[in-house]
């Protein structure tokens, strides 16, 4: 057992720590300090060197790249992502929800998409946006890959062991979409972790669907999004969409798998879809959130 702890001095210095080290990277420590508890008065425990990121100017901010896509650094926390003029609807609706204050000062968006679970609550809102999760090791190895292939499953991802998660890429805006939903179930209103939450967004022009996407978290082992059903809904008239809702909302259900609870999951799950696709297809608001 190791009891090294580094605090990178700069990205580069923090992938060759990676590099040379098999060992646990920390960004604002929320989950590792947890998993590392060993009770009161007591050391936490790490089995493996840690390597601290959080501090990292090159990983924190949001900025809007040229071509309009919105890049925000791996430890970026929660406050700083609701604080952004930049950042997404959508996102902003997840980040401020998390935790309570004191976790959205230190939560960042590389360690929660990392945690890879499934009641995460940036997820849902980065599959919505088909966001790219960036990841660098030294000597200028870059990858980028879409959200859905790096979360793997249930707490897995696709990181090697000498890589870090930089930033993720946001190629989808608020103006892209003209309808927006984000429900978020728990059981407070803070420190809650999800018991459900959904997020929808559609483009409607000339009163057709150009686009239409759904995305769940704590309905399954990853959060789910199916363009097959998605597809159902592109293409149609407003009345038409009406009429389709339940087919919608249907071909849903086959795509979640709750396991605990899963009578309610399924049952809230199609409730807020087909509240969504009633209030798109009445054009009767653009942005609905709890
Ligand atoms: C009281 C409490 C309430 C919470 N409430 C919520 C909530 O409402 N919603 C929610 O989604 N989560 C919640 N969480 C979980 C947690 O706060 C989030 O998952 C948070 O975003 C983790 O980020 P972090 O920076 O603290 O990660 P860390 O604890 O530092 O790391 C978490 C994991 O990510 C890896 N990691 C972190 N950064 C990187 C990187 N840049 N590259 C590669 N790997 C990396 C670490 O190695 C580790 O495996 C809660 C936790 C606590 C303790």
């Amino acid at each position: 057992m190791s009891e090294k702890l580094h605090i990178a001095q700069n990205l580069e210095d923090a992938l060759l720590f990676r590099k040379e080290n098999d060992c646990i990277v920390m960004a604002g420590s929320s989950d590792l300090m947890v998993s590392a508890y060993q009770g009161y008065g007591a050391l936490p425990k790490f089995d493996k060197p840690v390597l601290l990121i959080r501090n990292l100017e090159e990983l924190i901010g949001v900025r809007r790249n040229s071509d309009g896509t919105v890049e925000i650094g791996a430890c970026t926390t929660s406050r700083q992502i609701v604080e952004s003029p930049d950042t997404p609807w959508v996102l902003k609706q997840a980040a401020g929800r998390m935790g309570a204050v004191a976790l959205r000062n230190s939560a960042t968006i590389g360690g929660n998409i990392a945690n890879a679970s499934p009641k995460g609550d940036t997820p849902g809102p980065l599959y919505l946006l088909d966001a790219v999760v960036n990841v660098m090791s030294l000597d200028g190895g870059r990858r980028s890959i879409p959200i859905r292939d790096f979360i793997i499953k249930f707490r897995t991802i696709d990181l090697k062991n000498d890589e870090i998660i930089t930033s993720v890429t946001i190629p989808v805006s608020d103006k892209d979409m003209t309808y927006w939903f984000y429900h978020k179930i728990g059981t407070r209103a803070a420190n809650a972790i999800s018991k459900l939450t959904l997020c929808a967004c559609a483009k409607v022009s000339w009163g057709e669907v150009k686009d239409f996407r759904i995305a769940a978290t704590a309905s399954g082992p990853v959060t789910n999004r199916s363009r097959d059903v998605e597809n159902i809904a592109i293409g149609l008239k407003f009345d038409e969409l009406a009429a389709k809702a339940s087919e919608i909302s249907g071909a849903f259900d086959k795509v979640i798998s709750p396991r605990a609870m899963p009578e309610f999951r399924r049952e809230a799950t199609r409730r807020m879809i087909e509240f969504f696709i009633d209030k798109v297809s009445k054009n009767s608001y653009k942005k609905f959130y709890n």
